[in-house]
């Protein structure tokens, strides 16, 4: 089974990630892994992405994302899950939709397009999206004190545009997407998240 987990900035992503892998090596085969990167080339292009020193056209953007996406894919999901395992990815086709499509304004239609021609039908068999407004997620990253600096060039009302595009996707592909409401503490997004799971494998 494919498993994404979505969500904006301090949604927890990683940490509930961490927890659920935990759990389920109890019993299966799990690859945790993350996008842009995962793989070698998908992290060299993860830092040109994330490289503050470039001022990168939006639409360059979207394909660098997609690129990664594709070779990530091709590379280590899908071996994987041919082998019977069960993949945890940090992030997919969702965020390309909220943030590069959403957010930024390209439109989703177009980031559809160039994403379907990077996964040719692999959606996920299950997206939990970890729901916090963008007040609260920023918070979380500043108490931690991590990443300021990069979030700060963006302003508050672009990691809202991220909420809005992923409650949207949400809402028109209830069956997929799972939505887990991330303002609450850690135990519960992993219980929560762990019930969505066990659904799906049972
Ligand atoms: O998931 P993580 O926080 O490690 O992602 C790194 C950064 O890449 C995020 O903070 C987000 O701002 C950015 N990103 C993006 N568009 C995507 C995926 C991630 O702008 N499609
Ligand atoms: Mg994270």
């Amino acid at each position: 089974y494919f498993i994404t987990i979505e969500g904006p900035e301090g949604s927890g992503k990683t940490t509930v990630i961490k927890a659920i892998t935990e759990q389920l090596q109890k019993h299966k085969v799990v690859v945790t892994t993350r996008e842009p990167g995962g793989i070698k080339i998908s992290e060299d292009i993860r830092t040109i992405l994330l490289d503050e020193a470039n001022a990168m056209d939006y639409r360059t953007e979207a394909l660098l994302f997609a690129a990664s996406r594709r070779q990530h894919l091709v590379e280590k999901v899908l071996p994987a899950l041919k082998r019977g395992e069960i993949v945890i990815c940090d992030r997919f086709i969702d965020s390309s939709l909220a943030y590069q499509g959403y957010a930024r304004g390209i439109g989703m239609d177009e980031i559809r397009a160039i994403n379907e021609f990077a996964i040719e039908g692999k959606y996920p068999d299950l997206t939990l999206y970890l729901k916090v407004s963008a007040h609260t997620g920023l918070q979380r990253i500043k108490d931690n004190s991590r990443e300021t600096n990069r979030l700060d060039k963006e302003a508050i009302s672009f990691h809202e545009s991220v909420v809005a595009g992923y409650d949207k996707l949400a809402q028109a592909f209830p069956e997929r997407i799972k939505v887990v409401d991330a303002e609450q503490s850690v135990d519960k997004v992993v219980e929560e998240s762990m019930k969505w799971i066990n659904q799906l494998l049972n």
